[in-house]
């Protein structure tokens, strides 16, 4: 069988492909704003008891200098609720409370200066109750998360579709949008979660051709490190490259910290918020005539906590060097000993391997002047409002 290739098909349909980001409605929590054309925030939640207030107040300031946005506090207790003002007073990052069957611990954690409140209303005891909690936050002009989660469904729901599936979630999510918007309530975000890749990716796929209030995207419960960074970014990629997600969340077992920096990995992976180089390195093999992993080794070290979206391109041979080295922002291909520096696509200089670290760090200061000046660096946003090859979503 002959394939008959039309080019302008080809390439209309490969267009059709790229997904523009969900468009949501815009909800301030705290100084950041979720949704709209906002980044996609990155949050954890801390794990100490929350009335214990030197350790909580400790781990919030290692995750916010970790990189963390927003930080949740779990709050099951009274004397929970009793230390969320003073912990307020002593961090810097938008605190939500996350309530979890008692609605009278909703209440008495929205007395208290947080920036926003999460419940699973499914749990929480009924819609009188819901509605009880919707009225404060609406009262005290905070937003909520609807959370829910496929292993906390209403039965009622379970029993209608057959078992916890996105379809039933994300009916359980509808109708509680549906009561807080009867209540003129609209500050809510919502959650879609599940233990499963398959259902939570579904869920979050359905729930967006109903409604436009933003996401918090996460795999829950899922486990230990490694694993769970990869089953997290198995699930999380493909509701990214949906368009879908306004603020995300990886679950790990233990010190919360970790979470942050596979959330990153996994947005700037996704190109959702590229805030770093991007290293692109050849697995290496026989043909190899560099000491790659020594290269890459210092450029990593060098390159820490620079934030330019700048993609570099270091390959061990001539086989794939020169493609990827041009198609990269700045790139080398290697040969014996020595190799090449291309910048957007020509050769800039040729250089010897013990010289190609520090000539390559100049060439990257050197690229990120000439962005600044063309003002083609914006940023935390630059993912967001520039084109081009890594810096991809212009997600409209
Ligand atoms: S770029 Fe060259 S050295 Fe690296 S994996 Fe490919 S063939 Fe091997």
């Amino acid at each position: 069988m002959t394939i008959k290739v039309d080019t302008a098909s080809l390439q209309a349909e490969a267009a059709k492909l790229r997904r523009p980001r969900h468009r949501t409605r815009e909800v301030r929590v705290g100084d950041k704003v979720v949704g709209g054309d906002n980044p996609i925030w990155v949050q954890s939640m801390t794990t100490p008891d929350t009335h214990d207030l030197e350790a909580t107040v400790a781990q919030i300031h290692r995750l916010e200098e970790a990189g963390c946005e927003i930080v949740r506090g779990t709050v099951p207790k009274p004397q929970d609720a009793a230390v969320l003002s003073e912990i307020r007073r002593r961090i810097r990052l938008p605190l939500i409370c996350d309530i979890h069957f008692d609605y009278k611990m909703a209440l008495a954690a929205l007395d208290h200066p947080v920036d926003k409140i999460r419940i699973n209303p499914g749990n929480i005891g009924g819609y009188d109750r819901y509605r009880q909690v919707i009225r404060k936050a609406k009262e005290r002009g905070l937003p909520m998360r609807i959370g829910v989660n496929a292993g906390s469904l209403e039965r009622e729901l379970v029993e209608k579709h057959g078992y916890p599936c996105p379809a039933a979630m994300v009916e359980s999510a509808l109708r509680y949008i549906d009561i807080a918007e009867s209540e003129g309530y609209h500050d809510l975000i919502v959650s879609l979660k599940s233990s499963d890749v398959l259902t939570a990716v579904e869920a979050y796929r359905l729930y967006v051709q109903y409604a436009d209030y933003p996401t918090h995207i996460g795999i829950t419960e899922a486990g230990k490190a490694p694993y769970a960074v990869t089953k997290s970014a198995s699930g999380l990629a493909p509701i990214l490259l949906d368009g879908i997600g306004d603020t995300i969340r990886i679950s790990l077992l233990g010190d919360p910290v970790p979470e942050i920096a596979a959330a990153f990995d996994i947005l700037q992976a996704t190109q959702r918020r590229v805030r770093k180089p991007e290293l692109i390195a050849c697995p290496t093999c026989g043909r190899l005539e560099i000491d790659l992993e020594a290269i890459i080794a210092e450029m990593e070290k060098r390159l820490g906590g620079k934030t330019t979206p700048v993609k570099v391109s270091i390959l061990g041979c001539v086989v794939n060097g020169p493609g990827e080295a041009r198609e990269a922002d700045l790139g080398i291909a290697a040969g014996k000993g020595k190799g090449v520096i291309f910048k957007r696509g020509e050769i800039v200089r040729h250089v010897l391997e013990h010289e190609m670290v520090d000539a390559l760090m100049e060439e990257i200061d050197k690229w990120e002047r000439e962005e600044a000046e063309h003002g083609r660096l914006g940023g935390e946003k630059s993912p967001f409002v520039d084109g081009g090859k890594l810096r991809l979503p212009v997600l409209k």
